[in-house]
């Protein structure tokens, strides 16, 4: 089968490699499209480094071609995604729900062998059904939507609140769209003037200003969320948060970033972290909000190639230009 190979940092190539057997309490799934995401990014960059040649991917819509052993709730020919984190459900995080930490977490494309291929294997537990109200277009975005919706389902953030959104790539457009939908007012912030106009049009405010920390405390801001995942925007989130605000920090930065503790704990800021979502809680309830139409995910979809150009369209996500990259089968 094709399959897209991380040959070397910044090297993919379309090879042919062997189909993989389907395990038990496993389905195997064919692709229709794939989603490019900001850690497909860091291992193409060599960011983050696997064992090469590596496979990569984990946001798909597709549909199911064979079932394993055991697999009785799914049928030949539906149209599936998959929750791509496979926490162990055993250990005391798992046990305690917050299998999202889960030390022993298996993640698609990351600690195993990814889907940017002709088909590939998931455990049947971590495969969601996609309504026939979902379109295909629709149904790539949800696995990022997810990750934006616990940030603001864990956040204080109530109607009428205004927040800000540092960094408008995929994490942050989907976060404005359904933070707006909510009648949560959003402040967008980004280096890109094109990521703005979207932001914008997701129902953000755009606002030039040489004093963030100014801005944020004139419109009342009451959470940050740092979706851009660089030193100086976290620097910038800590530094500039309102009084009494909270900051939520979504973005996957390895490198230090400092801050003055002194103002965190006088100015009762508190910092969170939100690292991808709630199985299987979270999907249940994003798959629902856009089968009924609340939200459009695809909005953000800025790009569509096709498999055998798996290569541009990483490199093209590396600009950090566009918003969702999608690839076609
Ligand atoms: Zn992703
Ligand atoms: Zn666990």
């Amino acid at each position: 089968m094709k399959a897209a190979i991380l040959v070397e940092p910044k090297r993919i190539e379309i090879r042919e490699i062997s189909a993989p057997r389907v395990g038990k309490g496993e389905v195997l799934i064919k692709p229709a499209r794939f989603g490019v995401c900001g850690s497909d990014v860091s291992f193409y960059l060599g960011h983050r480094v696997a064992p090469y040649p590596f496979l990569l991917g984990h946001e798909t819509v597709g549909h199911i071609t064979a079932l394993g052993e055991g697999v009785t709730n799914f049928e030949i020919g539906q149209r599936v995604i998959v929750e791509p984190n496979y926490p162990c459900g055993a250990c005391a995080f798992c046990r305690a729900g917050r299998g999202n930490i889960c030390p022993n977490k298996q993640a698609l494309g990351v600690t195993i062998p990814g889907c940017f291929a002709d088909s590939f294997t998931a455990p049947a537990e971590f495969v969601w059904r996609v309504p026939d109200e979902i379109s295909d277009a629709d149904a790539i975005v949800i696995e990022p939507l997810a990750v934006s919706l616990h940030a603001l389902w864990h956040s204080r953030a109530h109607i009428g609140d205004t927040v800000a959104v540092i960094g408008c790539g995929a994490t942050g457009l989907l976060l404005i769209q359904a933070a707006v939908a909510q009648g949560v007012r959003v402040l967008a912030h980004d280096k890109f003037a094109d990521k703005l106009a979207m932001a914008r049009k997701l129902g953000a405010r755009v606002v030039e200003s040489d004093d963030i920390a100014k801005l944020w405390r004139d419109e009342n801001v009451t959470v940050v969320f740092e979706c851009a995942g660089a030193t100086a925007t976290v620097e910038l989130a800590l530094s500039a948060a309102p009084r009494g605000s909270q900051v939520v920090l979504i973005g996957l930065s390895s490198a230090p970033a400092s801050f003055v503790p002194l103002r965190l704990v006088r100015e009762g800021i508190d910092v969170i972290g939100s690292l991808i979502y709630d199985h299987p809680a979270d999907f249940a309830r994003v798959i629902a909000l856009v089968k009924e139409g609340t939200l459009r995910p695809s909005q953000i979809v800025t790009d569509t190639l096709s498999f055998d150009a798996m290569d541009r369209a990483l490199q093209l996500a590396t600009t950090g230009q566009s918003g969702k990259i999608v690839v076609t089968m």
